[in-house]
């Protein structure tokens, strides 16, 4: 791999305070030591079972997001160390995750998942459907997870113009859905920006970009 791509991406990222989250999936250990070691902390995977073969092999100072989707019964294997889950697709899977870290004694950092994509993806919320979610599932009950924002993933298209309507729908549902539901006014996360990506979604708003093909180049 070359820090130098690593640096630069730093660089870009600085004007706009944002976060770097490095997905490690399908990288080799040797690199993931070599990002850590020039400074990197927050790695993520979309596999609860990589999540857990790497945190048990790299230094423990490491913040460990799972970006991708998660399984009811997968949720113990991580509940108790897990910095951020940003793939809650479901009230259901909130209520779940929520049981668990309670009984962690632990608040977990969340974001929800949203579906911006044009393709046909499995997972996330519809922006309609989590709006109508927010309002009428008793949320507030969730008192164990503590919902920091929205993410979400843009079309794998070469149409800036689409991959650009796609975050901006992602940023404005995050205006709305903090200006119109009080508990949820003090999200700040918009996770949205990967290799392809991320310049176009710093400009819309990103405060995490999810980069791993790129930086591992
Ligand atoms: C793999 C993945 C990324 C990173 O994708 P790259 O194109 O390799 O940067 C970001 N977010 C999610 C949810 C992923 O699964």
């Amino acid at each position: 791999m070359n820090l130098m791509i690593y640096k630069q991406i730093l660089e870009e990222l600085k004007p706009y305070h944002a976060q770097l989250i490095a997905v490690s999936k399908n990288q080799s250990m040797e690199d993931l030591l070599q990002l850590y070691q020039a400074g990197q902390r927050i790695f993520a995977e979309n596999r609860v079972q990589n999540l857990v073969e790497r945190k048990s092999l790299l230094p423990s100072d490491i913040e460990w997001h799972l970006i991708g989707h998660l399984q009811k019964n997968k949720v113990k294997k991580i509940i108790s160390w897990v910095h951020m889950i940003q793939s809650i697709d479901t009230f259901e899977l909130a209520a779940y995750v929520n049981q668990e870290a309670q009984v962690c004694g632990r608040i977990l950092p969340v974001l929800l998942e949203v579906k911006i994509s044009s393709e046909a993806t499995k997972y996330g919320f519809e922006p309609e459907s989590l709006l109508k979610s927010l309002t009428k599932d008793p949320w507030t009950d969730l008192q164990n997870i503590r919902i920091d924002g929205l993410m979400g993933m843009a079309s794998l298209s070469s149409n800036s113009e689409q991959i650009q309507i796609e975050f901006k729908q992602l940023y404005n549902l995050f205006i709305k859905i903090k200006t119109t539901i009080p508990q949820l006014a003090f999200m700040s996360e918009v996770s949205m920006g990967m290799s392809g990506d991320y310049p176009l979604a710093l400009k819309e708003g990103s405060t995490m970009v999810r980069i791993g093909s790129k930086l591992f180049s």
